[in-house]
């Protein structure tokens, strides 16, 4: 283990939707960032996916031009979580697999290392019971994407301890986020009524009721949503999607949380959504 009082460097897991815009996010703020996935793949595109992002940042103003871009760097094992100050674990939604990852992070890293995760909906407290020193972990929901969307939903475990909160608040005023601290429990409370909801979308459209786009403008139109639900689960992910509602119903009992026949079916089909070019809507190139 080494000690990492050096300059503050954040490590970000999985190198996905979510990781590759927090790396964004962060190095677009000057912070040095260690992408971490299992998938060669996904990290033998992850410059080239970041710079992109951090282009469309730019473009939007959603990231300061012209300040210093922290530098990225890409690894398969957790072990680089040594000299971290800071971990976000943003792997795929299947408790099983984020418990074995926070397993060999808490083992990496130097005591008192804050460690996120950016579960969707897995209650962080389900986690903390499966690893060492919980009180170091924290629950940290960043939207999609990362860079654009300024708030985000903080959970604090009843394990989690004070110098972790304060850690996360320190991280969160250098990537320039609001912070809103929810107590624990499945989906929190963003992914807990935004994930029923897009469920009872893709429902409405199973059931014949109006299509795609018909439900898409309602809910823009009448209810002042600035995207439709459906244009939003291409966004998330239609895999990401079905495992939040898989872990919300198995843990509510809450049937309006059973994934929807069509979402299942579109996972079968491989159409996930913008990443894949394919969902409730077309995309070009992705
Ligand atoms: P994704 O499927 O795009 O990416 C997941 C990545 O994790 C993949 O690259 C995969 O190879 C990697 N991975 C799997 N096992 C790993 C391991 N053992 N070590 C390292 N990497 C591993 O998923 P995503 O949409 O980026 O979601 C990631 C997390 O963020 C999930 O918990 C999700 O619920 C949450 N989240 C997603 C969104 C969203 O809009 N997609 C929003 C907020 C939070």
């Amino acid at each position: 283990m080494t000690d990492n009082r050096g300059a503050p460097r954040l490590a970000v897991f999985g190198a996905g939707v979510m990781g590759i815009g927090i790396a964004t996010l962060a190095v677009g703020r000057g912070v040095p960032v260690t992408l971490v996935d299992v998938d060669q793949a996904r990290l033998g595109t992850a410059h080239e996916r970041v710079r992109g992002e951090l282009r469309l940042a730019h473009m939007m103003g959603a990231l300061p031009r012209g300040g210093p871009i922290g530098e990225l760097q890409v690894a398969e094992s957790a072990v680089v979580a040594a000299d971290a100050t800071w971990v976000i674990e943003a792997i795929t939604e299947v408790a099983e697999l984020k418990a074995k990852v926070h397993r060999e992070i808490a083992s990496a890293v130097a005591p008192g290392t804050l460690r996120v995760t950016n579960t969707s909906s897995i209650p962080v407290d389900e986690l903390a019971g499966q690893v060492s020193s919980p009180e170091s972990l924290v629950g940290v929901h960043f939207m999609n994407p990362p860079y654009l969307i300024g708030t985000l939903e903080v959970i604090r475990g009843p394990r989690t301890g004070e110098a972790a909160m304060s850690s996360v608040r320190d991280l969160l005023s250098i990537l320039d986020r609001k912070g809103i601290v929810v107590a624990d429990g499945p989906g929190f409370v963003t992914s807990r009524v935004l994930h029923r909801m897009i469920n009872d979308a893709a429902n409405v459209v199973e059931e014949g009721r109006a299509g795609v786009e018909d439900v898409d403008a309602l809910m823009e139109g009448c209810l002042g949503h600035p995207t439709g639900p459906l244009r939003t689960a291409d966004l998330i992910g239609i895999d990401n999607l079905v495992d939040s509602l898989l872990v919300l119903h198995e843990r509510t009992g809450d049937e309006g949380c059973r994934p929807s026949e069509l979402l299942l079916r579109m996972v079968a089909e491989g159409n996930h959504g913008r990443k894949t070019g394919r969902g409730f809507y077309e995309y070009g190139a992705h």
